[in-house]
């Protein structure tokens, strides 16, 4: 059992085909995924999408490379969503949230205080209802890390991580677990490789982020931008055991388990 625990599974790029998506991870034995939201505009659309599928589980919140127009009165209607889904089974976590000081424009004096004050509201929003957060860390470890202490109390899942040892041990001190997916597949990333094998048991969570960061198998000279899917997470666990020198079964173990624990997924 397999829980792809980061899968925009509402993008466009699933317009087409979503049902035969779906279909192809139900039959790799993928029991959850977890679909999370970037804006407010698409917090309908996951919660709608995660009922309408087997082991369908959604995350509120706001990317962000999507913070630019976001206000707080945005940051309210988050808070209203939540409040009111917060006894739906489904909705697993406070997500997609974060900083990203990769791309340019959202680097600007500015744009940084704007992330971080979006970034960290969630955070109390999160704490507020007692639900784990997603976070997307780009080139924004420490920060991100700062502002985690200082809220307290609050866990979660540092997604497609690609940090160093020390940070990932900072992640792990506070509660924390780090997303494992395509990234580690390609031979050259051997930094997230050898993390991949050193870290303890508890560690890692699997996911795809699909439909991004496609496993290497799918990425050619020709198609550098290959739709990642679901079903690729089967891919991704073998690469992971391998790494991680453990039989299948037990990678299924180890990152079930850790999904379910720093989900809340009691009786999954
Ligand atoms: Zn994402």
């Amino acid at each position: 059992m397999l829980i792809d625990t980061h899968c925009h599974l509402d993008s466009y790029q699933f317009e087409h085909d979503r049902t035969d998506v779906i279909h192809r991870a139900n039959n790799e034995n993928i029991k959850g995924i977890v679909i999370p939201a970037v804006h407010p505009s698409n917090f309908n659309a996951v919660r709608e999408l995660a009922h309408s599928i087997n082991g369908g589980l959604y995350a509120l919140g706001i990317h962000p490379m999507y913070v630019s127009d976001i206000t707080d009165s945005d940051l309210q209607y988050l808070e209203k969503h939540i409040e009111k889904n917060i006894q739906d089974g489904r909705l697993v976590a406070v997500g997609e949230i974060g900083l990203d000081f990769f791309v340019d424009e959202l680097c600007t004096k500015e744009m940084v205080a704007h992330q971080e004050h979006v970034y960290r509201s969630q955070l109390y929003i999160a704490k507020k209802y007692n639900l784990p957060v997603i976070m997307h860390v780009r080139r924004s470890q420490d920060i991100i890390l700062k502002h985690l202490r200082s809220v307290s109390g609050v866990v979660g899942i540092a997604h497609a991580f690609n940090g160093s040892h020390q940070q990932a041990n900072r992640f792990l001190d506070l509660g924390c677990v780090l997303g494992a997916g395509g990234a580690m597949t390609y031979e050259r990333a051997r930094q997230i490789r050898r993390l991949v094998s050193d870290l303890p048991d508890y560690a890692w969570v699997l996911e795809t982020d699909a439909p991004d960061i496609p496993p290497a198998w799918l990425s050619t000279k020709s198609n550098k931008n290959a739709r990642n899917e679901p079903a690729e997470l089967c891919g991704i666990l073998r690469v992971f055991s391998e790494l991680r020198n453990i039989s299948i079964e037990q990678a299924v173990h180890q990152t079930f388990q850790n999904a379910c624990r720093i989900l809340n997924l009691n009786d999954f």
